[in-house]
């Protein structure tokens, strides 16, 4: 009697210990997990927003009476506060154009040189002299065109342009040169010209026929030209990367962050059955969510190293009342959430429901099918409903960032958020315009809101986004990434193609970034958040020198990232900065002092 009480005794114990395992498990009470090391800065840290110097150093001549300049100009101008070059800006067919010589660049946003007329002449005596121009857009031939197209390295130009459909980077010119990238909906937007041999061609058509992007020197100075018509956001990092080559060091601000959000997760596993994942892997789509997609998912992020953040859904239900009901089935949430954490990933909030933040006088530019909230306070309640749920369920962690369900958010859903949920510091919307999108810029806004958007998503990145990925790693060294668990039942989300397939794209986008990035930090969407409150912050100002450049640095918090590019000569050592070669005269560096001094050599 008494042996076998012993033995049930024992029994009873092991039991107990598995259960404490698997609630350990289950609860994500793992602790020591290694999180993001960028930490959030309240807002009363007052981060400014992209200051820059008071002296301008940049001319840039735009033409009001042109289409493509008046669309270039609104790509040039954020790409020069991104960068942090101060700049005077002069419209052609308005303004008198000041003297060049004020200034250590110039760039020319115009498609027809004419309305600059005799000016051109000093333009090119002062690259002559030591200038910097670059021609932003591939340009329209006149005469005017061809009274410096010698100079600019053409030889020989007609009125003819390209079409060009894909766009090849040399390997010391941008970051993921190692693809060719394609280009969606080309036209006839490059010139057709013949170059000198003495130009240094950054950038071409994948067959090599069409130069893209090239540099030449005259005199002193140097001309760069981009015959690249398509200035448009996606591209930015294009347009950057040529600017960066005009002077003898280039130096700007990057945010250096990578991450990958999974949009509506946690949130209710869909119930039934689904067309696609019956026909592949005999399973209910809950069976499937559990044991092969949410396992594959983890096991890919974790094989590259990134840890993930999920953005909860608290209920599928369309109620846009002031009657809220909370979501008592929380073990699904419980379970995915915790081990999400578990792998260093973070939780955030996409909302009570999968309706945006949108008050009853709201109106979406295209119906899509969204309602809007009864009331503002409707609103509030559900907020306040999915805050509380969160913090209910995950309590080893703070969530801070906030997606709108389908990016869509309006003025007074913002306002909301930013007077009534203090918690919430990040908007991790979209970054590429769309239909009722909220798209954003990489800043901090004037209170305190860290604007964070996603650039691509899905599995399934197309040539369009794989451009806009690549433009990105060179604009702000940056990436992010969504998507969600029902891309598998949504047809539009290629849900035919079958998850083996899908998945194989997510792996490969990573595969991506470890190539032609490994040294981008991986982030959860609070890092990603920090880092661009560090970025946002500086303010840049460089003194050149013979024997290279030294910059000090205005808003240094504790570390800063910036891409630095040698045109004249090679580095001969950077002080103040830990250094990284990304290809041959570029370099990424890590700031922790705010003077840094970059020598070079011939
Ligand atoms: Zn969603």
């Amino acid at each position: 009697m008494k042996k076998r009480f012993r033995v049930i005794i024992r029994i009873l114990i092991c039991m107990i210990v598995i259960m404490g395992l698997l609630l350990v498990e289950r609860m994500g009470i793992r602790y020591d997990v290694k999180r993001s090391s960028i930490e959030l800065l309240p807002v009363s840290a007052a981060i400014r927003n992209k200051p820059l110097q008071e002296e301008k150093t940049c001319l840039f001549i735009t033409d009001s009476s042109e289409t493509n300049s008046i669309e270039a100009r609104l790509q040039f101008e954020q790409i020069l506060i991104d960068m942090r070059v101060s700049y005077d800006e002069v419209d052609v067919v308005a303004d008198e154009i000041p003297d060049f010589a004020a200034y250590k660049t110039v760039l020319v946003g115009c498609v027809n040189l004419s309305p600059i007329g005799d000016k051109i002449l000093d333009l090119t005596s002062y690259v002559y002299k030591g200038g910097r121009v670059m021609f932003g857009l591939p340009m329209e031939k006149d005469t005017t065109l061809d009274v410096i197209a010698s100079k600019l390295g053409i030889i020989e130009h007609s009125y003819s342009f390209h079409d060009v459909a894909d766009f090849k980077s040399s390997p010391d010119f941008m970051l993921g040169w190692q693809r060719v990238y394609r280009i969606d909906d080309s036209y006839e937007s490059s010139m057709e010209v013949a170059l000198s041999s003495s130009c240094k061609v950054y950038a071409s058509t994948a067959d090599d026929s069409v130069p893209l992007i090239w540099s030449s020197d005259y005199g002193e100075g140097r001309f760069v030209v981009c015959n690249f018509g398509y200035c448009e956001k996606s591209y930015r990092g294009i347009y950057a990367s040529a600017y960066s080559l005009l002077e003898d060091v280039c130096v700007y601000p990057v945010i250096n962050a990578a991450d990958f959000y999974l949009d509506d997760f946690p949130s209710p596993v869909p119930s039934g059955n689904s067309e696609y994942i019956m026909r592949d892997y005999r399973m209910d789509t809950a069976e499937f969510y559990s044991y092969v997609w949410w396992p594959d998912v983890l096991k890919i992020a974790g094989e590259h190293g990134f840890p993930l953040t999920g953005v909860v859904i608290e209920t599928y239900e369309d109620d846009t009342s002031e009657d809220i009901k909370s979501n008592g089935s929380t073990a699904d949430f419980y379970y995915f959430g915790n081990m999400l954490l578990n792998r260093g990933g973070e939780i955030g909030y996409h909302g009570y429901n999968h309706q945006p933040l949108c008050g009853p006088d709201y109106e979406y530019l295209y119906d899509e099918g969204y309602k809007v909230w009864e009331s503002a306070e409707a609103m509030k309640k559900a907020m306040e409903e999915v805050t509380r749920f969160v913090g209910s369920l995950y309590l080893s962690q703070e969530a801070c960032v906030y997606v709108p369900p389908s990016n869509v958010l309006s003025e007074e859903g913002r306002q909301l958020i930013v007077s009534s949920f203090p918690g919430i510091r990040t908007i991790a919307s979209i970054y590429l315009p769309g239909e009722n999108s909220y798209p954003q810029e990489y800043e901090v806004k004037e209170d305190g809101m860290v604007e964070a958007p996603r650039i691509i998503s899905g599995c399934e990145i197309g040539d369009y986004m794989m451009m806009t990925a690549f433009s990105e790693l060179n604009m702000h060294f940056v990436s992010s990434h969504f998507m969600h668990p029902d891309d598998l039942l949504d047809e539009d989300r290629g849900a035919a193609i079958g998850w083996e397939t899908l998945k194989e794209g997510y792996n490969g986008y990573m595969d991506y970034l470890d190539e032609v990035v490994p040294d981008i930090r991986k982030v959860t969407g609070r890092g990603f958040a920090g880092a661009v409150q560090r970025y946002s912050n500086l303010c840049v100002e460089k003194e050149d020198d013979d024997e290279g450049c030294s910059v000090h640095l205005d808003g240094l918090i504790d570390d800063a990232y910036m891409i630095v590019r040698i045109n004249k000569g090679v580095s001969a050592g950077i002080k103040g900065a830990e250094v990284v070669q990304l290809a041959g005269n570029l370099y990424l560096i890590r700031v922790k002092d705010e003077n840094v001094r970059i020598n070079t050599k011939r």
